[in-house]
């Protein structure tokens, strides 16, 4: 039987609903062996999250989800197993910090423009502990009735285009599979299919991601078709990535984005866990 790993998760320190904890008690519920958190742009998280595996036996991979801009679009790196310690992802992440504080200050302007609070509504996000996200900027304008829910919100104000998105700065996608791999972990490119890109843009991007040290590919995520599936099988085999695989859980309660759903890794591709180095407890030892 496949090991059941999440390699894609997030908790309360970026937009996530459960703490490090209460995640972690979840993927013991659902029998996990191995979890990465994935917290978008820190790893703040990773300690209470690795102290919580440990007691119940599941193994753990400090993590984290960089925003990367590629070709101007943004695009998303996991960094898995980091050094959370490492002085250089420090300085990316409290850089990446930065710029998102400024970004959303940016986007309260602009709902202000459209006649709403914006100021205050950016206050409250920032106020929040964890990274800020428009997700969490989302669950505010919800809780002002000031859209139905977090997808009205994005697809009347804050999505690409609309009325108070503000275009992201993110460093380069090769400038943060740098600093993840200087932190002695594996640059996964995240969920190709959500990219809205052409074949063959698709295709230049992970040449791209494998040529600039990248190590592997997002293959097998829950909410991703069959077809989803097998071009992200075919990118993976084509240009040499390891195939990872992952929830991208957020909050309970949602069936399509399970934590620790089973995924099967398509043939022909070399499981991350391989480079990990990750065995499930009780299989036999290599000789
Ligand atoms: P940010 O990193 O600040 O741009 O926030 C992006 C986060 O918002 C993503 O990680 C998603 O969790 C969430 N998000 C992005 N687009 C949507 C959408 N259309 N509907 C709901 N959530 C979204
Ligand atoms: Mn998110
Ligand atoms: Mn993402
Ligand atoms: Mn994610």
């Amino acid at each position: 039987m496949d090991p059941r790993v999440d390699l894609h998760t997030h908790s309360d320190h970026s937009d996530g609903t459960l703490t490090p904890v209460q995640l972690v008690a979840l993927a013991a519920e659902r029998q996990l062996q191995l979890l990465a958190l994935t917290d978008h742009d820190t790893t703040a998280g990773c300690a209470a999250a690795a102290q919580a595996c440990q007691a119940h036996g599941i193994q753990f991979l400090a993590a984290c989800e960089l925003s990367a801009l590629w070709r101007g679009r943004e695009i998303h790196i996991v960094g898995l197993r980091v050094a959370t310690a490492a002085p250089e992802l420090i300085a990316h992440l409290e850089l990446v910090r930065a710029q998102r504080i400024a970004r959303l200050q940016a986007i309260g302007e602009r709902l202000t423009r459209c006649g709403l609070d914006g100021a205050g509504l950016a206050a409250q996000v920032l106020a929040l502990p964890g990274t800020p996200t428009r997700l969490h900027l989302a669950r505010a304008l919800v809780a002002a009735k000031l859209a139905v829910d977090t997808e009205a919100a994005f697809k009347r104000y804050l999505g690409r285009g609309q009325r108070a998105a503000v275009p992201p700065q993110w460093p380069t996608a090769e400038a943060c599979i740098g600093v993840i791999s200087r932190a002695g972990g594996l640059a996964v490119l995240a969920h190709p299919h959500r990219y809205q890109l052409a074949a063959g843009a698709l295709r230049e991007l992970c040449a791209h991601f494998h040529d600039s040290g990248g190590a592997g590919l997002e293959v097998s995520l829950a909410g991703m078709g069959p077809a989803d599936a097998a071009q992200a099988a075919g990118l993976a085999r084509r240009y040499g990535l390891a195939g990872s695989l992952g929830s991208d859980f957020h909050v309970p309660g949602l069936p399509w984005r399970p934590l620790g759903r089973w995924l099967k890794l398509a043939e022909g591709i070399t499981p991350i866990t391989e480079l990990l180095g990750f065995r499930p407890a009780g299989a036999p030892q290599p000789a």
